[in-house]
């Protein structure tokens, strides 16, 4: 059982007002609320043994590299990868995508074929239009369905001997939608693709086991999880991460430099060029041990029981319309009411102290789906409360007669 009130006095943020009302913070799916304990961890490394990694010989780079490379050490376990050098640190999901994709420039070639979902965030999908722009490659698409479903029998006719790559998230951020990855991983190994798999939405809520999963890349941000922003991690077989060329070229990412020809460091520093989130990342591996302290399994269940308790009571207001039904789906909702436009919504609950997204949520083929511009999206995790979804309600329905 999840006691919430004891897990609120964790985040100083929740005590404080907006507007003169008590902060009501539902943007989680865009970033996450920092427990005490990650942001001691973050004010000790300043404090203390703030220092550069890996080339100091005095004791508080010694301390700084110790603490870095724990952190990695604390990633691996929760992810169960096989090898920590499977693990890069980077500055988020964007960032862990753009270096595959760019790695893939020197991989594919005209007529190559990669698969992305139709419930992609843009960065799921601009770095590979750009990918396909630098090599004659195709980018075909997994098509959605009314629920915010991928059509899977779809995806069985897009692959074939000339797919190379497939690209999916994990739980799409403006639905909800938790995908099918496993299936889709085993499909797309069947002709020889490799996977990538956008964890930023489901690495909040799920423990995902790369192994169990077989996936060849996985990718999400610490600032999703209770971390900082700026942090995130990569996740690539060791066979594949061999394969790749550097992102970037400076240091730490070197075996040896001469001007006539370089070579570059082993996993995992052959793709962390320059000096990294030192503190980031230390502070990355604090959240997952804050959050598994706690417990997925919890986690997990308390906020199906938040999304059902939210959902019922939405679906009672006339003319409101949620987006994403899928059956497996996570504490996110995105709706829309009537013909009031969602911005116009949000902009009033912020003023009775009420955090939520609104917009295209960086998912505009989605919106384009549906033929709207935007919604209102209201995201949960564990600190939140049914007494919150009950101000929400009420302030939602306050909001719908001003505007009515
Ligand atoms: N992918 C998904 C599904 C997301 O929800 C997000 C952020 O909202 C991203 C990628 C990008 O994450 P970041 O901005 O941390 O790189």
């Amino acid at each position: 059982m999840l006691n919430v009130s004891e897990i609120r006095k964790d985040f100083p943020i929740l005590n404080r007002k907006v507007n003169g009302k008590p902060l009501i913070y539902f943007d989680n799916a865009a970033t996450s609320q920092t427990p005490q304990q990650v942001i001691d961890v973050i004010v000790d490394y300043y404090s203390n043994y703030n220092a550069n990694i890996h080339r100091g010989v005095h004791s508080l780079s010694q301390e700084a590299t110790d603490a870095y490379e724990q952190a990695r050490l604390k990633i691996q376990k929760h992810f169960n990868a096989e090898h920590s050098y499977e693990v890069i640190f980077t500055s988020g999901t964007t960032h862990g995508i753009n270096l595959v994709a760019n790695g893939f420039s020197s991989l594919l070639k005209k007529g190559d074929e990669i698969v992305v979902s139709a419930l992609e965030h843009h960065s799921n999908i601009v770095p590979w239009q750009m990918l396909c722009e630098r090599t004659g490659a195709i980018l075909k698409v997994i098509p959605m369905n009314e629920n915010g479903e991928l059509m899977l029998s779809e995806f069985d006719s897009l692959l074939n001997k000339n797919t190379k790559l497939v690209f999916v998230n994990h739980i799409s951020n403006a639905l909800g939608t938790i995908n099918p990855i496993e299936s889709i991983i085993e499909k797309a190994h069947k002709v020889g693709a490799a996977v990538l798999v956008d964890g930023a939405q489901s690495c909040p809520h799920i423990k995902p086991d790369v192994q169990k999963l077989d996936v060849d890349f996985y990718v999400c941000s610490a600032h999703k999880m209770c971390g900082p922003t700026g942090v995130g991690m990569l996740y690539g077989k060791e066979e594949w991460l061999k394969k790749l060329p550097p992102y970037q070229g400076g240091g730490e990412m070197i075996a040896e430099v001469t001007f006539e020809k370089t070579t570059y460091a082993d996993l995992p520093h052959k793709f962390e060029a320059g000096t990294p989130n030192i503190c980031g990342g230390i502070a990355f591996g604090a959240a997952l041990d804050y959050m598994n302290r706690i417990g997925f399994n919890v986690i997990a269940e308390y906020e199906h029981e938040l999304l059902e308790y939210a959902t019922k009571q939405l679906l009672q207001i006339e003319s409101l319309k949620i987006y994403g039904t899928a059956k497996n789906k996570t504490s996110v909702i995105s709706f829309n009411v009537g013909t009031i436009h969602p911005y116009d919504i949000g902009t009033i609950l912020d003023k009775m102290g009420i955090a939520v997204r609104t917009g295209h949520h960086c998912a505009q083929p989605i919106m384009d789906y549906y033929k709207i511009p935007g919604t209102v999206r209201a995201s949960f995790m564990f600190y939140n409360t049914k007494e919150e979804i009950d101000t929400f309600i009420s302030a939602l329905k306050k909001a719908i007669m001003m505007l009515s």
